[in-house]
């Protein structure tokens, strides 16, 4: 039964006052009041264990990030136009986490205009305006970041591809033309960024930009495939483009393996996006860049920004590091990814609609079918499934472009007890189906 009479003055409030194409989770809404690690409380007194928030990276209000920007909003705010310990500390502490070459960076307050930027840098470096991303992609909500993700653009409402955006084949093993058993899958997708290459050489054009996230989150949860991206810089280095990895779901030890998502990749990028987890939930992100393409953007034209690497964002970003070290974060999603992917594809024996667990690290993927042979999305099974499992305390949700792939990447303290117990609802919502 859906009933959200309670809410029905905030609900209207809302349609009143917010921008009107802005949703809420959940048939049943929620007021959510309080968070503390991996749990959030309604306003109703009841607990909920969060499965899909990745930004609040190692917890909600986790004590040693609210005490860093606590002291330091006491102390001081301001741009950074003066000098202050806190932006080299952080510059120098975020880039120790990267190979060498990635020595530059750019703060900013969101990862949509942190893209954007690096879009921007690297087209003065090119001297060219193509881009290639990959179908299905999401890079933010600025009109630039906007133009590179098809997810927006092919949607309803959309404004359609532009002429110098160029779509690459999502490297999909799973539902894509080549597959698991094949061993030349990465080349073989990679060989689509090349085509594109080629037909923009047979305009005299180059690319200016690949971008494409590390382990594809909007796109449907997928990590790349072996080689891909080596294969795909190579291409595009070749044709004298600049390779940008969005970290911005995947990075800060998430996947466990390594603590960017590119690493597993055995790939070095040109640019760096990050986002989301970078401030847990504070509005921080950045951008960064090799020692030669910063010479060239330092082109005579400042670039300013009001908010970015202010002295409280940047106590924000030195305290998840802190934490991601001091709680061993990037072994503990390892282990707990793991444990929760083993639970999960036991219950693919049991049950026939979970057809494919992927991932890496706490960035997992559950692919739901009607129809094993078919792959025909199991909608509204999944709707249906997520929305039994929140009932029971859990939290999860939803991605993908045929909208049935489940969701779970949770705040790192997530643990096995929640793995358990998650998978127990999880088997009782299937079945109850
Ligand atoms: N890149 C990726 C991969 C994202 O998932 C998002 C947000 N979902 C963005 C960029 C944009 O970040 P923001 O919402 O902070 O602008």
């Amino acid at each position: 039964i859906i009933n959200n009479d309670d809410y029905t003055n905030l609900l209207e409030e809302r349609k009143e006052h917010i921008g009107r194409n802005l949703s809420i989770s959940y048939q049943q809404k929620l007021k959510i009041v309080r968070g503390a690690l991996q749990y959030l409380y309604d306003d109703k007194g009841n607990t909920f264990v969060d499965c899909v928030n990745n930004p609040s990276h190692v917890g909600h209000c986790h004590p040693v990030v609210v005490k860093a920007m606590q002291k330091q909003i006491a102390t001081l705010n301001t741009n950074s136009r003066y000098l202050h310990n806190n932006i080299i500390d952080y510059a120098k502490r975020l880039t120790a986490t990267l190979p060498p070459s990635l020595s530059v960076c750019y703060f900013t307050n969101s990862g949509s205009e942190a893209n954007d930027l690096a879009v921007r840098i690297a087209r003065h470096f090119t001297k060219q305006k193509d881009i290639i991303v990959l179908d299905h992609a999401y890079h933010g909500t600025s009109t630039v970041a906007m133009e590179m993700s098809p997810y927006k653009f092919d949607s309803k409402g959309g404004f359609g591809q532009m002429p110098w955006i160029h779509k690459a084949m999502n490297p999909d093993l799973y539902r894509g033309p080549y597959k698991y058993n094949d061993r030349e899958a990465g080349k073989k997708y990679a060989a689509d960024v090349q085509r594109i290459i080629e037909e923009l050489k047979k305009e005299n054009k180059a690319p200016a930009v690949f971008i494409c996230e590390t382990l594809l989150g909007v796109g449907g949860q997928i990590p790349l495939p072996p080689n891909y991206l080596k294969e795909v810089y190579k291409h595009v280095r070749a044709a004298g483009g600049v390779c940008i990895a969005d970290e911005v779901q995947v990075g800060f030890g998430r996947v466990g393996d390594a603590f960017w998502g590119f690493e597993l990749q055995n790939v070095v990028p040109d640019i760096v996006v990050m986002g989301k987890p970078i401030g847990n939930g504070h509005p921080l992100a950045a951008v960064v860049i090799t020692n030669e393409i910063a010479d060239a953007f330092n082109n005579g034209l400042e670039y300013f920004n009001t908010f970015g690497g202010n002295p409280v964002s940047m106590a924000a970003g030195l305290a998840v590091l802190d934490v991601i070290q001091h709680e061993e974060m990037q072994q503990h999603a390892k282990e707990t990814g793991e444990y929760l992917m083993d639970g999960l594809r036991k219950l693919m024996n049991k049950h026939p609609l979970i057809s494919e667990v992927r991932g890496h690290g706490l960035f997992i993927g559950a692919e739901m079918v009607k129809d094993r042979n078919t792959l025909e999305p199991a909608l509204p099974e999944i709707d249906i499934v997520v929305e039994k499992v929140k009932t029971k305390g859990y939290l999860l949700s939803t991605d993908g472009p045929l909208h049935n792939v489940l969701k779970i990447k949770p705040p790192l303290p997530f643990n096995k007890q929640n793995a358990d117990e998650l998978l127990q609802y999880l088997d009782e919502s299937l079945s109850e189906l």
